[in-house]
């Protein structure tokens, strides 16, 4: 059942690996398929030893459909997030070192665009969430809580969670999102008061719509659209 999905659920896993946002066995990814039912990976496996048969399916409410392994220790929250957003059908969760080292930033309660790429990819700023404990079904609140139209949730002294309407969208919103903090983060410390060069409102919002037009399957990028603002 879900042969490809799952297959591309192995694939990223991997591909976080490779971007350096988990270590080990640490983080999950899960699919909501068009006709309702869940795809999560399983607690604790290394997603390079991973197989087709270890991904569970679920329906909404957690009730196992196929695969005999444990599901992730985050599937509450996972759930939590597929039954509030009927929007979302891709959820990543990650421990990324850089970005979630923004959390530990005192006074920090948001992480602002600073790079093209995470306007792009995160559609806006990023909000931070106060900690919740691993496991716990308050992941997934806060991320319904705090995410508005942004496609990552900061979740403060732990980790990122990603959403998309497809697993790609929460995997380029993992990505950019962990390139932008490393950047971020370097400048800060060269910065004695901690300031940065900003992006505006309007180049961030500017960013966040031609990303629309990215890729093949859109339009080209209609020339007023990219003018230069401020
Ligand atoms: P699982 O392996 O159970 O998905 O847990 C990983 C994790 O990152 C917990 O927050």
């Amino acid at each position: 059942m879900f042969s490809e999905e799952k297959k591309q659920i192995i694939k990223y896993g991997i591909l976080l690996d490779k971007y350096e946002l988990v270590s080990l066995t640490c983080g999950n990814l899960a699919i909501r398929m068009p006709t309702g039912e869940i795809l999560v990976t399983p607690s604790g496996i290394a997603y390079d030893e991973m197989e087709e048969d270890d991904i569970i399916v679920c329906d909404i409410d957690g009730n196992n459909i196929e695969g005999d392994k444990k599901p992730s220790s985050d599937t509450p929250a996972i759930l939590y997030i597929f039954k509030h957003r009927p929007d979302i059908n891709g959820v990543i969760h990650t421990h990324q070192p850089y970005a979630t080292a923004i959390s530990l930033i005192p006074g920090m309660t948001e992480f602002r665009v600073c790079y093209t790429g995470m306007a792009n990819a995160c559609a806006g700023n990023v909000p931070i969430a106060p900690p919740s404990p691993a496991g716990s079904v308050e992941m997934g609140i806060d991320v319904v809580n705090y995410a508005g139209n942004s496609r990552a949730v900061i979740l403060g002294n732990h980790g990122v969670m990603t959403i998309g309407s497809t697993l790609k969208e929460a995997l380029y919103a993992a990505v950019y999102l962990e390139e932008t903090a490393k950047g971020y983060l370097a400048a800060r410390a060269c910065c004695p008061d901690g300031k940065i060069n900003e992006m505006s409102d309007e180049y961030i919002q500017q960013m966040v719509d031609v990303f629309k037009y990215y890729g093949q399957g859109t339009p080209t990028i209609p020339t007023d659209l990219v003018k230069k603002v401020k």
